[in-house]
């Protein structure tokens, strides 16, 4: 986050853009496909949308409120080809420990210090033996770090005493290894075991309230109502898919509205920057010509013309 915010707009807008159709100036693509042109508001899909922000009752009906969810859906999954976990790992015991360490802190923070800490101690055996102290250093540049050097060793002792030094395949397994609960489990399920999961993250609970497809604030709610407007096997990659739209356009606090593929069928259009140049000039990440979060992002980021991002302490 720290690299969008030091560079300067100049070196931003003569950055390389995704080489891709798809990958390349989303915004732009999509401004003549779905999103509103240069200087005009979103049509007809977009007061459709606005009524169901209304929160009138019958505003939207329950078939229309699905269709209007796996329409967005779909357009972000044309937007985001490419989206994965931002989090680096080469195995689940290393997905698991960088998800825990990923709390209060960006991914790329736990992506370059990482490193460190899985060629030191590559296996649950060897980090259920450690140090803390010597942990504690390693994870300093993460916060928390004394919290989280317990959370990994502890960890790392049940896996190797109670799994065979192999992370669990089951939710009911991983929620009781120290530091991990359900989001942190469906993370691993999702992406490590092909196991269907909704990640009701920050970012996903604040899209989905301004797309208003719950009312619910609690997580665990959130999961389940979400998870009831999508068949089971598009969980994962709709968890990828919003986050991804959090990170890059749909901000907390200045949304890029003026940039945004979704915004015909999105009732909080206008709560963000809605001048698309402006708009275009809030993108994070690849969509803003800067580099992402992994170190060793996927090939298909790569070939969208993603950059990696740079290790601790060089950028
Ligand atoms: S950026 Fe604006 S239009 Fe797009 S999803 Fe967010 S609030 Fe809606």
């Amino acid at each position: 986050m720290k690299k969008d915010s030091t560079a300067s707009a100049s070196e931003a807008a003569a950055e390389v853009r995704p080489a891709s159709a798809k990958g390349s100036a989303p915004a732009r693509k999509t401004a003549s496909a779905q999103s509103p042109a240069p200087g005009k508001k979103p049509g007809k899909k977009a007061a459709s949308a606005k009524k169901a922000a209304a929160g009138r009752p019958g505003a939207e009906s329950r078939t229309a409120l699905v269709r209007r969810a796996r329409r967005i859906n779909r357009e972000l999954a044309e937007l985001y080809p490419y989206a994965h976990p931002e989090l680096d790992f080469e195995n689940p015991f290393q997905l698991v420990v960088a998800t825990v360490l990923s709390a209060q802190t960006t991914d790329l923070r736990v992506n370059q210090t990482t490193p460190a800490l899985f060629a030191k101690y590559p296996t649950p055996e060897d980090l259920a033996a450690a140090v803390p102290e010597e942990v504690e250093e390693i994870l300093r540049p993460t916060g928390f770090f004394r919290a989280k050097t317990r959370s990994v060793i502890g960890l790392s002792k049940m896996l190797a005493e109670e799994f065979g030094g192999e992370v669990p395949g089951r939710l009911e397994d991983l929620v009781r290894l120290p530091g991990v609960g359900r989001k942190t489990a469906f993370v691993v399920l999702g992406n490590a075991f092909g196991r269907p999961g909704i990640t009701v993250d920050t970012h996903f609970q604040r899209l989905v309230r301004r797309w208003k497809w719950t009312q619910e604030t609690d997580p665990d709610k959130i999961e389940a109502a979400v998870g009831a407007l999508f068949p089971k096997s598009d969980w994962t990659d709709l968890s990828h898919h919003v986050v991804w739209h959090g990170r890059r356009i749909c901000h907390a606090r200045k949304p890029a509205c003026g940039a945004c593929p979704v915004a015909p069928l999105c009732p909080a259009y206008g709560e963000g920057e809605t001048d698309p140049e402006k708009a275009q000039k809030l993108l994070k990440y690849e969509k803003g010509g800067f580099p992402g979060q992994r170190l060793n992002p996927p090939q298909a980021y790569l070939d969208a013309g993603g950059r990696p991002a740079p290790p601790l302490g060089a950028g």
